[in-house]
């Protein structure tokens, strides 16, 4: 599907862990030859640093002045070469490590932070200025890119994304139980969802997709279908 020039949509993509976020936007962004903005792997990069350093999770004030001292960069051109896309921290390439289980277990902890979230959503609305842009996250629809022409929140029952994350963990070599990941997903969910900033939380005009049962090639078509009632555009090999 190709879009015109005048017609360069921002798309938010919010919802649970392990619903399929980051895949389906992804390849929407491919399809739309549009930037990809994995919003999630700002707070897992700050996350990693603060572990490295042994800089206290609860401590906001602690976690801004590191962020302030961090330099975090992304590909988010990749994957239109058909690439992964790659996070940098401080120049090293930590891509497969701010997937790591500690990682996971504290980064809902950081991100909870007002100090935290204001530094990443400036860099984030920075990042995003000019469309043309699949960003996901969890809060990208309903504070980061409010004005989003396109919103979707996406979503699959807890045991399918439970399913489908201890999959990705064991096709990544990481030898962890069906249990261990299901603690990890409904605690962040948990966290991500009852934090007084920026909660998760479907945005009022997002238009809610169900995961549960079906493909990946299914949810980015119907992504794209949504995406081409705006821009008019006809969306081909769906
Ligand atoms: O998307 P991902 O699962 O990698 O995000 C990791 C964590 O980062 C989330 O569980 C949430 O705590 C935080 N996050 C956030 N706001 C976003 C994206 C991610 O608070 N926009």
């Amino acid at each position: 599907m190709e879009t015109d020039n005048c017609t360069k949509l921002t798309i938010a993509i919010d919802g649970p862990a392990g619903a399929g976020k980051s895949t389906v936007a992804r390849k929407v962004a491919q399809r739309m030859g549009y930037i990809y903005l994995d919003t999630g792997a700002m707070y897992r990069a700050l996350t990693l640093k603060a572990i490295r350093l042994g800089v206290d999770a609860y401590d906001g004030v602690g976690l801004a002045a590191l962020c302030d001292q961090t330099d975090i960069r992304f590909t988010t051109r990749a994957h239109l070469q058909g690439g992964q896309p790659k996070v940098y921290l401080d120049g090293e390439d930590v891509s497969t490590e701010i997937r790591s289980a500690p990682v996971g277990s504290l980064v809902s902890i950081v991100a909870a932070h007002p100090e935290v979230r204001e530094r990443f959503v400036r860099l984030q609305r920075r990042i995003a200025a000019g469309g043309g842009v699949v960003a996901d996250g969890r809060d990208v629809g309903t504070y980061v890119l409010p004005a989003a022409e396109v919103k979707i929140f996406l979503t699959a029952s807890f045991a399918e994304r439970v399913r489908r994350r201890h999959s990705e963990l064991l096709a990544a070599g990481r030898s962890v139980s069906e249990e261990e990941v299901s603690e990890e997903l409904s605690a962040r969910d948990r966290m991500d969802s009852e934090r007084p900033v920026a909660p998760l939380k479907q945005a009022p005009d997002a238009i809610m997709i169900d995961t549960t049962g079906r493909t990946i090639d299914e949810t980015v078509c119907q992504v794209l279908a949504i995406c081409s009632r705006r821009t008019g555009n006809v969306v081909s090999d769906c």
